[in-house]
């Protein structure tokens, strides 16, 4: 059996999840029912966790063949303060807010790796610290999580390696990747560009 497998046969599962999250969008810091949620679950899995900045999570699964690197793999929680338009059965239940930005997506296939890791531990040795970080639209989340001690020391950290992905209305089965940091934001800009005719279209980077 194979990961690509083993992600098959978890679809329906991860599905599942990602609509639980879709139709209860909490956002920045308050992201109470999806702790709860993603803790119901690692329970279900037999997973040890850690919470930090309230509703934030970390896992440590550690590899069975011996010492090694950590690496580790982080999603974002929250939603944002937006109306769902969309008319579908998994639709927002809470006005005014929504997983618009596929954050509930991100949880999900989270916790569709600890299952498959957690599984597969007698496979690699090492350790993978997994990280469901709330706050990621601009509450600073990963920064609370880290000032209490998520990571270890700021200057030394616990892990080797961080990875983290970020889901995109592309083609299914396409992906793209970016040595060194991708998708961080420290700052917002907006630009404004003109073609013909000024549209007003303003862009804001994120
Ligand atoms: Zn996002």
């Amino acid at each position: 059996m194979s990961v690509i497998s083993d992600s098959q046969n978890l679809r329906e599962k991860l599905v599942g999840y990602r609509r639980f999250f879709h139709i209860h969008p909490e956002i920045g810091m308050k992201e109470f029912e999806t702790s709860m949620y993603i803790k119901e679950k690692l329970v279900q899995l037999g997973q040890e966790y850690k919470e930090y900045a309230v509703t934030g999570i970390t896992v440590r699964i550690n590899g069975t063949k011996g010492q090694g690197k950590t690496l580790l793999i982080r999603a974002d929680i929250d939603a944002l303060p937006l109306q769902e338009k969309n008319d579908v059965p998994y639709k927002s239940q809470t006005n005014g807010m929504m997983h618009a930005c596929g954050h509930d997506t991100h949880a999900a296939i989270l916790l569709g790796v600890v299952e498959i890791l957690n599984a597969r531990r007698n496979e690699f040795s090492g350790s993978v610290l997994l990280v469901f970080q709330p706050g990621e639209e601009g509450f600073s989340g990963a920064s609370k999580m880290i000032a209490e001690g998520a990571v270890g020391d700021i200057a030394t950290p616990t892990h080797d390696a961080a990875i983290a992905l970020h889901a995109t209305p592309a083609p299914v089965g396409t992906i793209g990747s970016k040595e060194g940091h991708m998708t961080s934001a420290a700052d917002q800009i907006t630009i404004r560009v003109k073609g013909k005719e000024d549209m007003g279209v303003g862009l804001t980077c994120l």
